[in-house]
């Protein structure tokens, strides 16, 4: 059993109204025994369409995966659709009648006649118990293919997946594991990552890498499949070696690692401290810092300067200055880092400030220009970037709170490292 289809049915997903989780928990609990879950299909509640797909999937995947539309509602149709696909009548079983009365009592309720269709079982397949829900999930054979239909809810659909199909799942997978590992790389972007490591990209190899961007931020995600989890491990190693080689300090860690859990790391290892400065990013840095469990042991405080007089009255930026240089400039990122240092009486202290559009652009200060400055125990480093004008203001915004924390980052590598600056 290598390939399998995931197939999530549901007119609140297919239009857009909830978000399908299942789809991406279930695959990932496939490639953990080593199956691949080729295609996520999301359909309607409508019957005949689940049913072709249902006989389409049998052609081409060793195993069907479906959640939702187990209900008792008229508009629950999986199990009709996955009797019709087989080809075969559904049988009302009694003692799942009762298991579901006995469901709702433990619950003081009473069993609606509705709920009897829950009780439908398709002839030669079987129910799986639900121990969190009155939905039993579904088996039979689809031409062939073993064919699984779980209930949507989340947390059901989870148990259920555990304790009754993962068991059959791993004796019959072939044998041999797929274990992923993702590199996080901070700086260049997505399609120079791709011509650094194309070699590694190549369709085929083992292990597979792939990338995925999100603000600045690229997740280098190496795929491996492996006879043994160790094997795979191995395999995971090596690649991410090679990765790490070729792009070196601009790698900020892998799988949880964040830019805010790194920093965070570095701070309490150097047992110093930080504050923000933050216009056009309004507080996005200290929110991502803080999103860190455990963040008041190095995150301070923050000052979120926007108007020029807050950068003046919180910060202690000299009025004239920013009336000369502009508020979007070098001295008043250097001024603005150097007051949140002095003001929160914090080791470092980073600043943001510039244009996130899509107005207030100029020809010498375009929309998306950004200066971050980090003051230090040493001295004020200062940065000019341009994200360009294209992307929305919470995409320059998001990228320029990355930009400055990876800022932080380098220093403190440098600090850690016991360089100077
Ligand atoms: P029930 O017996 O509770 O009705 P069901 O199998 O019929 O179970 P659905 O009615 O399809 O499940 O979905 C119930 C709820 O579960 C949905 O309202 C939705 O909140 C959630 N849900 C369903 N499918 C998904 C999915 N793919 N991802 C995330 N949540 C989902």
């Amino acid at each position: 059993m290598e390939r399998a289809w995931i197939i999530s049915v549901g007119t609140e997903l297919t239009l857009g109204q909830t978000v399908d989780t299942n789809a991406a928990w279930l695959a990932r609990r496939l490639a953990e025994m080593g199956i691949r879950a080729e295609r996520h299909v999301t359909v309607d509640d409508a019957l005949e369409p689940l049913r072709d797909l249902l006989r389409d999937g049998a052609g081409r995947a060793d195993l069907l995966l479906v959640t939702g539309g187990l209900g008792p509602t008229d508009d629950d149709l999986t199990r009709q659709a996955v009797a019709a696909a087989a080809g075969v009548e559904l049988e009302l079983h009694p003692e799942i009648v009762e298991q579901i009365r006995a469901f709702f009592a433990t619950r003081g309720r009473e069993m609606g006649e509705r709920n009897n269709v829950q009780a439908l079982v398709p002839r030669g397949g079987r129910a799986i118990p639900n121990a969190r829900g009155t939905a039993p999930g579904v088996f039979v054979e689809v031409e062939g293919t073993p064919c699984y239909a779980l209930p949507g809810v989340p947390f059901e659909m989870r148990e259920m997946f555990d304790t009754e199909i993962a068991p059959r799942l791993r004796a019959a997978a072939r044998s041999g594991v797929l274990l992923s590992r993702v590199v996080h790389v901070v700086g260049p972007g997505e399609s120079d990552i791709g011509e650094v490591i194309c070699d590694l990209m190549q369709r085929g190899r083992n292990p597979e890498v792939g990338t995925t961007a999100q603000f600045g931020v690229i997740g280098i995600r190496i795929n491996a499949r492996g006879d043994t989890p160790e094997a795979a491990a191995g395999l995971l190693d090596a690649t991410e070696q090679e990765v790490r080689g070729r792009f070196g300090q601009r790698i900020i860690g892998r799988d949880q690692d964040t830019l805010a859990t790194v920093v965070g790391a570095l701070l309490i290892e150097t047992g110093s401290t930080v504050s923000t400065a933050e216009s056009c990013t309004g507080g996005l840095i200290a929110k991502e810092l803080t999103d860190v469990a455990g963040s008041s042991r190095y995150f301070l405080g923050s000052a979120v300067a926007y108007a020029n007089e807050a950068k003046t009255n919180a910060l202690g930026v000299p009025g004239d200055l920013i009336e000369r240089e502009g508020a979007v400039s070098e001295p008043v990122a250097r001024a603005m880092a150097e007051g949140a240092r002095s003001v929160f009486a914090s080791t470092y202290a980073l600043s943001v400030t510039g244009i996130a559009g899509p107005g207030g652009g100029s020809i010498e200060k375009p929309v998306g220009l950004v200066y971050f400055a980090l003051a230090t125990p040493s001295g004020t480093t200062c940065r000019r970037v341009r994200f360009g004008s294209d992307p929305p203001r919470a995409v320059i915004r998001a990228r320029a709170a990355r930009a400055a924390l990876d800022l932080l980052r380098r220093e403190l590598l440098r600090a850690s490292a016991g360089e100077s600056p």
